[in-house]
């Protein structure tokens, strides 16, 4: 029986089932709204936004762009939806959102081989299965997926720190240095109990300015929102992530009542987060909090914190760059539970998870993407990155190889591209590599698309 089954009819599972319809495989989809609603979602329309309703910048400079003209030149059903119901948004392409889902829901609906069935899924079913339910996985679908692929491999909840712009750190304040005689990887913000008493005075005040909305979360001890341990005493947080133990300060040679430390982001350390300062405050109340810190007081947010519930898996762990399960290659996974962010993304891996369970129906080998090609990028990069701390992942350039140093004809050295230089090649090079893969390699009737010329950047 070349039947596959697809839970969850958001940005991916609409793709997927689409996709694998196109191929003429039959798809039962599986959608528990409107009889069970997530938190988030309003309606029981298919591949509804919760949130912006834009599917990224477009054109030749960007990461979105490309991925955008890939899904394009396949035939990409969340694309299209977008491209029919798009209102003027500068660079980027933003849709409205009752149009955009109206017209997914009636291609999903009409489509001869695709049956909905409407009702929560409580275990991933047998057979070939695309597992598409998203950031907000009902409770007993996730248990089970856990179950499959080990509960250490899902996680519930995105919960990151603000993150420091290094050039904006007073460094006349603050200071390197590790706990005790550890390597002086941190940099340390003193307080002074004054000091201290303002901050914890502000978090307090900005802890009542956070929205209950629809979260509802049950924090895990290793990730509690600052605000939160503050809401324990006074002490709590200088007793817990601020504490000031084996750190002397060098203007005082004494521990301070208590430090803020910060920790290395990326290589080149122009990016610091605040250690232990995972955050759900408004991001206005964010800096002015931040701002109270010692030596942060013209501080530079690069990254606000976030706190919000996230389902996903740990993909380098349990995913091949096919989307298949290791455990299971008849199970596929796609979208934010597959360790993407973004509408956009999902709907890409999407179109790939039920393109490869067709396949797998039809007795073809799954694929994956070239390497040069955006959804080639991002799917071999859940499947290889560093599995330690894994956060789900947006689109971008560095997931593409870096293009081959060209010769300067004049000094025979090679010649730094700037990024207005190099991008318009790698977008090409990524959609040719696309185009040639979908069309020969997958056998897929394929459009070049046009692509819209935009220069500057878009969000
Ligand atoms: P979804 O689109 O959520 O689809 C999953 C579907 O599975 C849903 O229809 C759900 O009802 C269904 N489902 C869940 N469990 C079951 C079950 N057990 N049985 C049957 N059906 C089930 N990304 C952006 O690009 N821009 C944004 O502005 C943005 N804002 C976001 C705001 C919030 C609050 C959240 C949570 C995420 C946001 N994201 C945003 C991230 C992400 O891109 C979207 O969540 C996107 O919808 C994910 O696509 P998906 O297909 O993985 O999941």
């Amino acid at each position: 029986d070349t039947a596959i089954t697809v839970i969850g009819a958001g940005l991916a599972g609409s793709e997927a089932a689409l996709a694998a319809a196109t191929l003429g495989v039959r798809v039962r989809l599986l959608e528990m709204r409107p009889v069970k609603m997530t938190p988030a979602h309003r309606t029981g329309n298919f591949a509804e936004l919760v949130c912006s309703t834009s599917l990224g910048g477009e054109g030749e400079m960007q990461a979105k762009g490309l991925l955008q003209a890939e899904l394009r030149s396949v035939g990409g059903a969340i694309v299209g939806a977008a491209d029919g119901s798009r209102v003027p948004a500068g660079n980027a392409l933003a849709v409205d959102r009752d149009e955009f889902s109206a017209r997914v829901t009636r291609a999903v609906r009409e489509h001869p081989l695709i049956e909905v069935v409407e009702g929560e899924v409580e275990a991933v079913p047998e057979g070939i299965v695309v597992i598409a339910t998203g950031p907000l996985t009902a409770d007993a679908l996730a248990a089970d997926v856990a179950r499959l692929t080990g509960s250490e491999r899902l996680s519930f909840y995105d919960a990151a720190a603000p993150v420091i712009a290094a050039e904006s750190i007073n460094l006349d304040v603050a200071w390197r240095a590790g706990r005790y005689d550890q390597s002086a990887d941190y940099i340390n913000c003193p307080f002074n109990k004054e000091e201290y008493l303002r901050f914890f005075e502000a978090l307090e005040q900005a802890r009542s300015h956070t929205p209950h909305d629809w979260e509802k979360l049950e924090f895990f001890e290793g990730c509690m929102p600052i605000e939160e341990i503050a809401r324990r005493g006074v002490d709590t947080p200088r007793f817990g992530p601020m504490s000031p133990k084996g750190l002397d300060d060098p203007r005082t040679g004494r521990w301070p009542y208590a430090v803020a430390q910060l920790r290395q982001e990326d290589r080149e350390g122009r990016m610091w987060s605040l250690v232990g300062f995972q955050t759900g405050l408004k991001w206005g109340d964010q800096k002015a909090v931040v701002n109270l810190i010692p030596g942060l007081e013209n501080a530079e947010i690069v990254r606000y914190g976030v706190m919000h519930r996230n389902t996903y898996l740990n993909a380098p762990e349990v995913l091949d760059s096919t989307l298949q399960l290791r455990a299971d290659p008849t199970k596929f996974v796609a979208g934010v539970l597959a360790g993407t962010e973004g509408y956009l993304e999902s709907a890409a891996t999407g179109w790939l998870a039920g393109t490869n369970a067709a396949r797998l129906a039809l007795g073809l080998a799954p694929l994956t993407p070239p390497t040069e090609s955006m959804l080639g990028g991002l799917v071999r990069y859940l499947a290889s990155a560093n599995p330690k701390g894994f956060q789900p992942m947006n689109v971008n350039w560095a997931l593409v190889p870096e293009l081959p140093a060209e010769l300067n004809p004049k000094t025979g050295k090679p010649r730094k591209l700037g990024k207005r230089e190099k991008r318009p090649v790698m977008f090409r090079r990524g959609l040719n590599a696309f185009l040639g893969w979908a069309g020969q390699e997958a056998g897929l009737t394929v459009t070049p698309p046009a692509v819209p010329q935009h220069e500057a950047d878009a969000l």
